[in-house]
């Protein structure tokens, strides 16, 4: 669902579109991001800050308890959206032979080994050897000769390169067993206040652009440069609801001295972010999107 927009201004930088410069004009900007299955747009983001808030959203999809939901609702939600959380979380296993294994998920949905200080591609492993010879002043016969047993060896075949150092290629990690890392980070508050803040800007329409949401533009741009406690300060932190659905909810809502922005994923993950000194002008807003379904609801409530 696209929020309609007439004004020029990007939302975040105020700045109008210039002739001069590509990065200054208007593009989609998606308040949830699209990669967890967010739907809500609106033309009002210029493509420099849009790209900017993009790198820290995909924080979002990263998240620990984000992950652990997805896995939860895995046959409901569309499978872009499962790839698109595992494709960078880790998996591990402490092998016999190996030592320890990681490995990440490719665009495939398959499970690649990575490379460590053990274990290498097969391209790798021979150069590594190779130079290890070198390193111990091998003749070029000695090297050659090794490069010969990598290219015939079978898998299982261990090549041994010097005393106490053996090399093994077409390593089968098929029967080995690996868990989830759960070393995923938790994603920074700043970067809900950027959502909640695409959200509040689809309810306020032209209203965004007042001075009393100066500050947390500002505070925006300046988590975009690297230092986002001004921006984490207007969030609090989550809590949950223990009801996990395929479904993502941006609730704002007036509170006593401002305006309270809930972003709510897959129902469960709740962050308030509180807008002070902004008038929703006693309404509720609520948008509802189905991650399943793909389908959207929007409402205003007037009080
Ligand atoms: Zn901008």
């Amino acid at each position: 669902m696209r929020a309609p927009w007439s004004d020029l201004r990007c939302v975040v930088c105020l700045r109008t579109p210039t002739s001069d410069d590509p990065l200054t004009q208007l593009t989609e900007g998606h308040v949830i991001p699209r990669s967890i299955g967010g739907r809500l747009s609106a033309r009002n983001i210029c493509k420099r800050c849009n790209s900017d808030m993009g790198k820290s959203e995909a924080l979002l999809a990263q998240d620990v308890s984000v992950r652990l939901l997805v896995d939860k609702l895995e046959d409901q939600l569309p499978d872009d959206v499962v790839n698109a959380v595992r494709y960078r979380q880790g998996y591990f296993t402490d092998h016999d032979v190996y030592g320890r294994l990681e490995a990440g998920m490719d665009k495939e949905s398959e499970l690649q080994p990575r490379e460590s200080v053990t274990i290498k591609g097969d391209e790798n492993t021979l150069k590594q050897a190779l130079a290890e010879l070198d390193r111990v002043g091998a003749t070029e016969e000695r090297k050659a000769e090794v490069e010969e047993e990598f290219a015939d060896a079978k898998r299982g075949d261990w090549i041994e390169v010097r005393p106490g150092y053996r090399i093994e290629r077409l390593i089968d990690l098929n029967d080995v067993t690996l868990k989830a890392s759960l070393d995923d980070p938790v994603v920074p508050l700043h970067v809900l206040v950027g959502v909640a803040y695409l959200y509040l800007a689809a309810c306020l329409r032209e209203l965004v652009y007042a001075d009393a949401l100066a500050p947390v533009r500002d505070a925006l741009q300046v988590a975009m440069g690297g230092d986002s406690n001004a921006a984490d300060a207007y969030c609090a932190n989550r809590h949950g609801t223990r009801i996990a659905e395929p479904v993502h909810l941006l609730r704002a809502k007036s509170v006593d001295g401002g305006a309270q922005v809930n972003v709510q994923i897959f129902r469960d993950l709740v962050w308030p972010v509180l807008f002070p000194a902004v008038e929703l002008r006693g309404e509720q807003t609520l948008y509802v999107v189905n991650v399943e379904r793909g389908s959207e609801f929007w409402a205003t409530k007037v009080a």
